[in-house]
């Protein structure tokens, strides 16, 4: 999606003239792109005359820079249809019960321990993950899992096939043990049916939660919609979770969505990893779609991640010039929490495109990691003393070859410089300016 808009806005973005043919031009431009990524036929329509509207009613043609203009409209309006303001969950209850709906596979096992790991960072939340699909005792080994990755209790019951009976049961201990979110996954099918719908309804009906989230997977385009609407329609849900909002991900569904059900996006989900997860905001998600790259959320999610306190520790070793490979391999351990690395290079405006074709996984580490663990405790906190022979040995351990080790060691030394020259506010600079 976002390439095709890209080149819709190109010839608005770059020159100062712009003429009414082109305004059309580009508009049909950008109908045909949102009709690509499945936004609904009418949505698309009806999004464009307003866009046309406004631009001609602020009479883009006669102003200085048309394009931005331009640009502007069309972002004011995605951001529109995609719903105002971020809107947060309600945990108003005592405890609070959110509750998941969804087919199988859009993601509700995956989220309800993304959505628990989150509550638990915020401190003031104790959250009670409830095993209620009773269908593949696989389902119930899964939530388990999650749970124990993220340290968070799983209430299950494998004698018992009724879901609401469980889900009570897991209701009642949540209150018996002082945990204050309960956070209830439940079976879906591959696709909408009687029976799925009637246990879900039933759930609702007996635990009434202060929070029905509906889970889709944002690849299925057109038919996100559709399911969408099915759910709506007997469960009246509170919003809407996109998960798989990573990778090529067309961004219709969003688009779509929410016109249609009339029911906020409230986060998104950007990977299979845990810390996966992001409130979802209709502004950047609109820069997003418009190849203009999140950097407000990347910036958010590195200083969520960085403890300050190590981050002052850093500084002082860096000004001592005592920084060494066991703090390079920290900061690698850093950068790999913050989550995928292709969807935070999709942040970055630009950079998307930029590396279109290079597949960048986690695994772009492991050659560097596996490197400096072959280093002796010595080796690491001053390398210099890395001689000829030492790198053979090195190159050996690791299984990599002498050629990788300088190399390395050469960008060790160039990043080195650079920390050095970033003191002294340069790197809280460079912040501020990501910022603006
Ligand atoms: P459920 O059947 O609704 O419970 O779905 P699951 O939580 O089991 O997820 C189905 C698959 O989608 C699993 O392989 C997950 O790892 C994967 N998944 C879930 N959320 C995301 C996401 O945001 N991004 C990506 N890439 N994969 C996801
Ligand atoms: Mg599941």
């Amino acid at each position: 999606l976002s390439d095709k808009l890209d080149k819709a806005l190109h010839v608005l973005k770059g020159h100062g003239s712009i003429t009414e043919v082109n305004v059309a031009e580009t508009l049909k431009e950008v109908r045909r792109a949102l009709l690509d990524a499945d936004v609904n036929f009418k949505i698309a329509k009806s999004f464009t005359t307003k866009v046309k509207e406004k631009a001609l009613g602020q009479n883009v043609l006669t102003t200085l820079q048309p394009g931005q203009l331009m640009v502007k409209i069309v972002k004011d309006e995605l951001t529109e249809l995609m719903g105002g303001d971020a809107e947060g969950i309600n945990l108003s209850g005592n405890p609070s019960v959110v509750l998941m709906s969804g087919l199988q596979g859009s993601g509700k096992t995956t989220f309800s321990g993304k959505l628990a790991n989150y509550l638990k960072n915020k401190k003031t939340k104790r959250p009670l993950l409830v095993a209620c699909d009773v269908y593949r005792p696989a389902a119930i080994d899964q939530l388990h899992v999650v749970g124990d990755q993220i340290g968070v209790e799983v209430f299950s019951d494998r004698g018992n096939s009724d879901p609401v009976a469980i889900a009570k049961a897991g209701v009642a201990h949540a209150k018996s043990n002082g945990y204050n979110v309960v956070i209830i996954d439940t079976a879906g099918r591959l696709a909408v049916d009687e029976a799925m719908m009637t246990e879900i309804s039933n759930i609702h009906k007996a635990i009434q939660p202060q929070e029905t989230l509906f889970v889709v997977d944002s690849m299925t385009g057109q038919d996100a919609v559709n399911t969408a609407k099915a759910f709506n329609d007997v469960l009246n849900f509170d919003g809407v979770i996109l998960t798989k909002l990573d990778g090529d991900t067309r961004g219709g569904a969003a688009i779509s969505i929410k016109s249609v059900v009339n029911k906020p996006i409230k986060f998104i989900g950007t990977g299979e990893k845990m810390e996966a997860i992001d409130v979802f905001y209709p502004s950047r998600m609109a820069d997003r779609i418009l190849g203009m790259g999140d950097v407000v959320s990347l910036v958010e999610r590195a200083q969520e991640q960085f403890d300050e306190e190590e981050a002052r520790k850093l500084q002082k070793k860096i000004a001592k010039n005592q920084f060494g490979f066991d703090d390079f391999l920290k900061q690698i351990q850093q950068i790999k929490k913050m989550g995928n690395m292709k969807d935070l290079i999709g942040m970055i405006p630009g950079a998307g495109k930029m590396m279109k074709g290079i597949d960048i996984d986690d695994d772009a580490f492991k050659g560097i990691e596996a490197i400096i663990h072959s280093m002796t405790p010595k080796e690491r906190s001053n390398p210099g003393i890395i001689n000829a022979s030492r790198k053979k040995r090195v190159a050996k351990g690791s299984g990599t070859s002498v050629q990788e080790v300088n190399q390395l060691l050469k960008q060790f030394n160039q990043m080195s410089k650079m920390m050095k020259m970033m003191q002294g506010g340069g790197g809280k600079k460079m912040m501020q300016m990501m910022k603006n």
